[in-house]
């Protein structure tokens, strides 16, 4: 088996019936790189940027920074690389910067923390820049977005420092700049959003986390903390709609697109480009090439119309199995 999904690795992420989709990758460390580069990964989708502040003493510098986005742009060149500015706050604790809230996912987290702090995002969106220059396959994507005005703060900032490294000769085109739907309330602003950004994503971890009021690390409400409930799905497809609608790039990098069943359904649903942990990418990428896009939109309407998530799980895996 391992084999069969070894020789899957330059094979395209293509339906029986011919649709195409992207598989990309999440990356934190320079360990996942190694891993995504050998399963496939077309690109990334998430680099998540916390990773080298978490294992850091204190806040990189300007140029620690570029070194390590440099490595990770230049690994996947000419690929895409998602970097995800800051996203500190709820579960991503940094030692020498703690928060303490009595709610910490309702409070300070992602973006609200980088623009009360500008001088933490001008600094991380200025090593990006510099990073890119040469290559230019940077992507910047903006964590907990849910109000127009926080994209718009952040585009400014990002546009200055964009003609501030520009002045000082560095050569690197404008970024795509994205956002990621996460907060429920992103969910109803997909036009509105889709007007300021280059692409969307939906984080559908904390998605998942805030449309059902379950902690995603509480083993106590573990059991209710599923990826499959109707409301998610409603939730996933309507952003799916909304964003095909106007024509902005979608993608999403939650832990369900590197699930066999959920990339299906995502894929069914009108998403270009799934997201995932490395070592769930052959899987993935087997799955849908031994379907259509045919099937996979039946079975996604009839998922729809189920009302348990543990129907739905279910119904999913007979499905699944019934395609090898
Ligand atoms: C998510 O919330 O789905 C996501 C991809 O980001 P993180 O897991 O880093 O919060
Ligand atoms: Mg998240």
């Amino acid at each position: 088996l391992v084999k069969g999904l070894e020789s899957l690795k330059s094979q395209p992420c293509t339906t029986q019936d011919g649709h195409r989709i992207s598989v990309w990758v999440n990356t934190g460390l320079m360990t996942d790189v190694v891993r995504s580069l050998s399963n496939g990964a077309e690109g990334v989708g998430l680099y998540r940027t916390e990773v080298p502040f978490m294992i850091n003493e204190r806040f990189p510098s300007e140029q620690e920074q570029r070194d390590c986005y440099r490595e990770q742009l230049e690994a996947f060149s000419p690929n895409i690389v998602t970097m995800r500015t800051l996203d500190i706050g709820g579960d991503k604790a940094l030692t020498y910067f703690p928060i303490q809230e009595e709610n910490p996912f309702l409070g300070w987290r992602g973006i609200r923390v980088t623009l009360d702090h500008p001088e933490i995002f001008l600094v991380q969106v200025r090593a990006m820049l510099k990073a890119s220059e040469g290559l230019d396959n940077l992507r910047i994507m903006l964590p907990m977005i849910c109000n127009v005005s926080e994209v718009e703060e952040a585009l400014h900032l990002i546009y200055r420092v964009y003609h501030e490294v520009r002045e000082e000769g560095v050569n690197v085109s404008m970024p795509q700049v994205g956002v990621m739907i996460e907060v429920p309330g992103a969910v109803y602003q997909i036009k509105e959003l889709a007007e300021r950004v280059d692409f969307l994503s939906v984080g559908s971890n904390d998605l998942t986390q805030y449309l059902l009021a379950v902690d995603r690390n509480n083993p106590r409400v573990a059991g209710l903390y599923h990826s499959f409930h109707p409301a998610v799905l409603q939730a996933l497809a309507k952003v799916a709609k909304d964003a095909n609608s106007v024509g902005t790039p979608l993608s999403i990098c939650g832990e369900l697109a590197g699930d066999p069943a959920g990339a299906v359904l995502l894929m069914a649903m009108g998403y270009e480009a799934l997201s995932m942990n490395a070592s769930n990418l052959p899987r993935v990428k087997s799955i849908i090439r031994n379907i259509d896009l045919v099937w996979a939109k039946q079975l996604l309407s009839k998922v729809l119309t189920l009302d348990s998530p543990d129907v739905i799980k279910s119904t999913l895996d007979l499905a699944l199995k019934e395609k090898g």
